[in-house]
């Protein structure tokens, strides 16, 4: 028998779908793929109203077994087993067991190595978004053990790669609701182990400086660090052009037209540039909105950066592109915060204040859009080279 780990963060155990009260409802606005027993069992069931939707509204595709067959969707974007009353019809008459793998599990998900589970959600869910986001214990991770014939069809752990994500997982606790602090930690800490030689020594040396990286972020020296560069708006205005047109030029999905609300209220304020072509004013207008109203607001619950980036290093298993270095990985990640950031920002700047279900919808509308394939990511990794200046490290300049 071999031992298996199963990790469940608290917000995984403690997610319950919101059915008809859900604000984006999942069963609309995309792509359900259904496998070929799924398929067969709506086509010929006994429930002859399940029957005449399945024959008249399942594709067939026939990619593989489990992408047999899709379903199409009414004029108002809705699957066409969903009833009146917003709710499955497939679930009410035939019961929780007929649903397809996919509208089983969503928005669960699992990532797996050779002996260890990682039980997850994804935050495309508006639900999962909020129970992350709110709940101050959210990322806290249960363990399980189960025994099982045999060990998982899946790779083996890379026990570096591990060591790094819980180096930065640490980083990034230690720094609360100062995320710039904690991406410049990584910085600091990726710059010395692509220095260090590779021999017995290594990971010693590693732990050592991680050691000093958390002291240094504890202790406010990192914050004097960032304090000293000297804020790039040119840099910063460019990159946030660059990733707003890639998001406005998605195809419309389940979630863009949450997320174009305030990809529009950001895209207005970058506008506002003066006749020379100076972007100082909407730069600085987003920077005190952030340090005003955001920063204390954030700094009040603490938990939501936090929890968010504690996923991101769970979820994501940070860095995780193995195509690119650890910095261009960091670079993606310190993008996509300063992008979250300012589109949270620009609210506060139009409408005086911030809410927490601003900050839901931008997380769950963005996640919906970037984080079902990895295609944004290359796209986002792409638009970074466009915008940078020499090399990664330029990522400092987005954290002031
Ligand atoms: S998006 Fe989440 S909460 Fe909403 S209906 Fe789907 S599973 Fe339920």
């Amino acid at each position: 028998m071999k031992e298996i780990s199963v990790l469940e963060p608290v917000f995984y155990s403690e997610f319950r779908c919101t059915g008809g009260e859900c604000r984006e409802h999942c069963c609309k606005g995309w792509n359900i793929v259904l496998d070929k027993p799924t398929v067969n069992h709506y086509l010929n069931s006994s429930d002859a109203e399940i029957r005449a939707i399945a024959k008249t509204n399942i594709i067939k595709t026939k990619k593989s077994y489990a992408d047999w067959g899709k379903i199409s969707f009414s004029q108002k974007d809705d699957c066409a087993f969903m009833d009146e009353a917003r709710l499955c019809s497939i679930h009410k008459k035939l019961g929780a067991a007929a649903l397809s793998p996919t509208c089983a599990n969503y928005p669960r998900m699992q990532k797996a190595t050779r002996y260890e589970i990682k039980q997850t959600l994804t935050l495309s869910c508006p639900e999962a978004a909020k129970k992350l986001l709110l709940n101050s214990n959210a990322m806290l991770l249960r363990e399980k053990k189960e025994l099982r014939a045999r060990e998982l069809n899946a790779p083996e752990l890379n026990e570096e790669g591990r060591l790094i994500n819980l180096m930065c997982t640490n980083i990034l606790f230690g720094c609360g609701s100062h995320t710039q602090q904690g991406l410049y930690g990584i910085a600091m800490l990726f710059l010395y182990l692509e220095k260090l030689e590779n021999n017995e020594e290594k990971y010693a040396k590693a732990e050592e400086y991680f050691a000093s990286v958390l002291h240094s972020v504890e202790n406010g020296e990192v914050q004097q660090l960032i304090d000293k560069i000297k804020p790039d708006y040119q840099l910063q205005w460019r990159l946030l052009l660059r990733l707003l047109n890639y998001l406005r030029n998605k195809k419309s999905v389940r979630g863009k037209a949450t997320l174009q609300r305030y990809v529009d209220n950001l895209y207005s304020i970058l506008s506002d540039i003066a006749d020379d072509g100076r972007v100082n004013l909407p730069m600085q207008r987003l920077d005190n909105a952030w340090k005003e109203k955001v920063a204390p607001w954030l700094a009040e619950r603490p938990h939501i950066m936090r929890n968010y980036l504690q996923y991101r290093m769970y979820n994501d298993g940070f860095p995780a592109i193995k195509t690119h270095s650890r910095l261009a990985n960091l670079y993606l990640l310190t993008a996509e915060w300063f992008l979250l950031k300012s589109l949270v920002s620009s609210c506060v700047a139009q409408d005086g204040n911030i809410t927490e279900d601003d900050v839901i919808n931008v997380i769950y509308s963005f996640h919906t859009l970037t984080k079902h394939d990895r295609l944004s990511d290359k796209a986002f990794l792409n638009e970074i080279d466009k915008t940078k200046v020499n090399d990664d490290i330029s990522l400092i300049y987005l954290l002031t």
